[in-house]
């Protein structure tokens, strides 16, 4: 038997863990990473190609007026766009794509996606507990400075709103518990009738 491919799409504030569900779900690449394109610097171990593809702004431009990107947004300051055939080619084959996006770029995916790729969607957010606790998460993390925790703390505020225009949503738990859930979600997407033949 043969199944279609699936486009998962992950969506958190940042804070919320969702760097460390895709890291622990490429554990198992029973599906393909989709590396965005995006204008920001990479951050201290980032690979290029592999945890992105770090672009000029100007290339940046030149791919979307060229339609290069099945969406694309600009978040916390710099650009970040998926790759549109990359995307298409491997759903076609009917390998699994996992997309790592914010609010805005699943909100064009879902407005855009017509015929297989809407069937292929199936988009997860994932909820921190509360405010306060992504704010100690971020902090955390230790990655940005005090001017660039606010900023993304505004905008946690602001994607949260978005949470129920998604399939699914997981409220952060532990690592091990957001995994699970979204291994979970897979396994059972992966298990529906109409999407084998
Ligand atoms: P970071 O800079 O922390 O890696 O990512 C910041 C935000 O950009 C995250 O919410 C992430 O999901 C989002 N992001 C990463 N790649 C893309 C993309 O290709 N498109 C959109 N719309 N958002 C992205």
């Amino acid at each position: 038997m043969k199944r279609q491919g699936i486009v998962f799409v992950i969506s958190a504030p940042s804070g919320a863990g969702k760097s460390t569900i895709c890291e622990g779900l490429r554990q198992t690449p029973d599906f393909v990473f989709s590396v965005s394109c995006t204008t920001r610097a990479p951050r201290p171990g980032e690979v290029d190609g592999k945890d992105y593809w770090f672009i000029a702004p100007d290339e940046f431009t030149r791919r979307v007026t060229a339609g290069e990107f099945l969406e694309h947004a600009e978040v916390h300051g710099s650009r970040y766009g998926t790759l549109r055939a990359k995307v298409l080619e491997l759903v076609a084959r009917g390998t699994d794509v996992l997309l790592d996006i914010d609010v805005e770029g699943a909100r064009q995916i879902r407005a855009s996606a017509g015929g297989e790729l809407k069937k292929s969607l199936v988009d997860v957010f994932i909820k921190p507990p509360s405010t306060a606790e992504l704010e100690r998460r971020l902090r955390k993390r230790g990655t940005e400075n005090e001017e660039q925790i606010q900023m993304r703390l505004a905008n946690a505020i602001r994607e949260m709103a978005g949470w129920g225009d998604y399939q699914y949503v997981i409220v952060s738990g532990s690592m091990e518990e957001d995994l699970a859930r979204f291994r979970a979600i897979m396994s059972a997407e992966r298990c529906r009738a109409w999407r084998w033949s």
